[in-house]
């Protein structure tokens, strides 16, 4: 237990009312005391604040001492500890009243009544041992950050055709529903409504609601890194991979021959200058997979 406690435990509810008034800044005259506390005569719970060394009378008014302030912080500590619901309750170290500054603190003690701040009297950032945990959070939101950039500027080296023969009819009928709808993005419940119609022509039940439907088959494309829905999860785009199958599948429905990727493209993406070959894509009449005009090629 530290001295704070052992101190506070001795006072009566009615002194510690009072010294929660000086404390608050009621220190002016006994009458403003007892105004603020409200529960009869102050004068001896101020004496006896005086005698335990918690209070002086300075030039006439009722200053708490570093002690006091101990005191103080500590009561109002367990009085929001039933809060916090912490299991542990953060207590000072001996040279430490929750009020003034003590330089060194190596570990983050929060202190209820200041939120934000240490038993120490410093904020919790300010603190070596919190460092490394603000550290790795910001290193994850940089990598995730980087992985959703990746996905939707570049290939991840995996062959568009190959990723084409992973999905089923409906998984690729869900991924050109992204893809169409790639400007702003669509919801799984609006991949459902869009959907659905399609998949009863094929004398199908569905007992889905069309939130459920579009989040099954969400779920499935983003397993395969071929969809990734913004941060707030809400609305979903096909990755660079995903756009890639999406125009490929859409390329299947043209006559044979049908031009192929190469790795690194997706038909959307520009290379930056145009290709050695030229191989339609049936889709942007008149354009290569790599992204240019007939006419930029030599062949
Ligand atoms: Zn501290
Ligand atoms: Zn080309």
């Amino acid at each position: 237990m530290n001295h704070f406690a052992q101190i506070l435990q001795q006072l009566h509810r009615d002194t510690r009312a009072c010294l929660q008034a000086v404390c608050s800044g009621h220190r002016d005259s006994i009458s403003e005391v007892e105004a603020a506390v409200q529960a009869g005569p102050m004068q001896p719970h101020l004496q006896r604040l005086v005698d335990l060394g918690l209070v002086v009378l300075q030039d006439l008014r009722w200053e708490p001492t570093w002690l006091g302030h101990g005191v103080h912080h500590w009561n109002q500590q367990l009085l929001w500890a039933e809060s916090t619901g912490d299991a542990e309750l953060p207590e000072p170290r001996p040279e430490e009243n929750g009020d003034l500054v003590v330089v060194g603190c190596e570990k983050y003690r929060p202190l209820y009544c200041r939120p934000g701040y240490c038993w120490c009297g410093m904020i919790r950032s300010d603190h070596a041992s919190e460092a490394p945990e603000t550290a790795a959070h910001f290193l994850a939101h940089t990598r995730q950050r980087n992985r959703r950039e990746a996905l939707w500027n570049r290939t991840s080296g995996r062959p568009i055709l190959e990723l084409y023969g992973k999905l089923f009819e409906d998984q690729l009928v869900a991924l050109r529903q992204v893809h169409q709808k790639r400007a702003d993005g669509i919801s799984a419940s609006e991949l459902g409504k869009a959907l659905r119609p399609r998949l009863e022509a094929g004398g199908r039940v569905l007992s889905y609601v069309d939130h459920q439907l579009g989040e099954k088959l969400l779920e499935r494309l983003a397993e395969l890194d071929l969809v990734l829905a913004d941060e707030g999860s809400t609305y979903w785009y096909p990755t660079f991979d995903g756009t890639g199958v999406a125009n490929w599948s859409d390329q299947l429905l043209g006559p044979a021959p049908r031009p192929e990727p190469r790795l690194g493209e997706n038909g959307d993406w520009i290379a930056p200058r145009a290709c050695g070959h030229y191989r339609a894509l049936f889709t942007a009449p008149g354009y290569c997979w790599c992204g240019h005009s007939q006419s930029k090629h030599r062949s």
